[in-house]
């Protein structure tokens, strides 16, 4: 039987439908507007794509956006004036730098500057520590939909053997702390890792976040195992055009695996869904009220 295919364009927008909700809720109980800044240095193509649909789902959720388009030669100082402004500014509670930044600019020091508590992409080294502490934290978007994605087919990750491949802060690193907070057992691959295969062939749940296009195998997979796929690949496609593709071989595990994430339509519906969540969450807080239920 081909994988229960996990439809993440649906579970997406349903999770944006119950911010909206309880986006209405605090304006209405508290006079809160969650607000969100995207800065965006330079005009990559792709960039711009990501910068324009999460300023549109911010809206559409209800929550103010507030958009800085900045040349590619913009001194780091006046890039840094600009994310200190927005630390001070009452409307805004949630500060996301599109990367990557322009040659010229340091990413860390940039991240750096960003106040922790408006730090909606969880970046900081600060949300970091205390996420890898099992302290409350805002967390990078992309893993914290992939827990979303992996519980839409298992009530509970207790006890499961995850395997995540790839350790980078934005993806990885920060799915190990969130796997283990829900009990699962982890192990994280990357380039140097050793049979590779082999690993993957143990897991209940394979996280690949590798950035090599359909480079996960029918053959890795073990029958009935849950498939989140993170890569986003263009590659050429039979028609000349670029197609999209993952990390994972995705017609082959979609014969053995269990569940599966497509690509698109999986992993990254969520990310920006779980934007709205960490900025209604990081408003919630700096206002004092209690953390949302979503
Ligand atoms: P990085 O390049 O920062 O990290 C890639 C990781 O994969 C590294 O840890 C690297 O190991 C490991 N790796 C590379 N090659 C191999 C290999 N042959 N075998 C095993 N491990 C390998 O990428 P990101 O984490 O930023 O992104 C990963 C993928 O996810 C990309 O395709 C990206 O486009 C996509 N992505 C998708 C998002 C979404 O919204 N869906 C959001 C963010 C990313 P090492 O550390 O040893 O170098």
């Amino acid at each position: 039987m081909p994988a229960k295919i996990i439809d993440g364009k649906v579970i997406a927008a349903d999770l944006r439908a119950r911010v909206a909700d309880e986006v209405g809720r605090v304006k209405r109980d508290h006079g809160l507007t969650p607000g969100l800044a995207v800065v965006l240095v330079g005009n990559d193509p792709a960039s711009e794509v990501y910068v324009r649909n999460k300023a549109k789902q911010t809206e559409a959720a209800g929550m103010a956006s507030f958009e800085h388009k900045l040349p590619a030669d913009t001194p780091q100082k006046d890039l840094l004036a600009l994310i200190a402004k927005l630390n001070a500014d009452p409307a805004v509670h949630g500060i996301l730098v599109q990367l990557p930044l322009p040659k010229g600019l340091d990413t860390q020091t940039v991240i750096n500057a960003i106040d922790p508590a408006k730090d909606v992409d969880g970046l900081h080294p600060i949300n970091a520590g205390r996420l890898a502490n099992g302290l409350p934290a805002l967390t990078p978007c992309t893993p914290l939909g992939c827990i979303i994605l992996a519980k839409t087919v298992h009530a509970s990750l207790q006890g499961m053997n995850a395997v995540i491949i790839g350790r980078s802060n934005l993806v990885g690193r920060p799915l190990v702390q969130l796997l283990l907070n829900e009990n699962a057992t982890v192990t994280i691959a990357h380039s140097r890792t050793r049979d590779l295969a082999d690993i993957c062939k143990r897991a209940d749940l394979v996280l690949a976040a590798v950035g090599q296009p359909e480079m996960v195998k029918g053959n890795w997979i073990k029958p009935g195992a849950t498939v989140i796929d993170v890569g986003i690949n263009r590659i050429p496609g039979a028609d000349g055009k670029n197609k999209l593709v993952g990390d994972v071989a995705y017609q082959e595990v979609l014969g053995v695996a269990g569940a599966i994430t497509p690509v698109p339509g999986g992993v990254g519906q969520m990310t920006v869904a779980c934007l709205l969540v960490n900025t209604l969450r990081a408003a919630s807080a700096i206002k004092g009220l209690k953390p949302p239920s979503v």
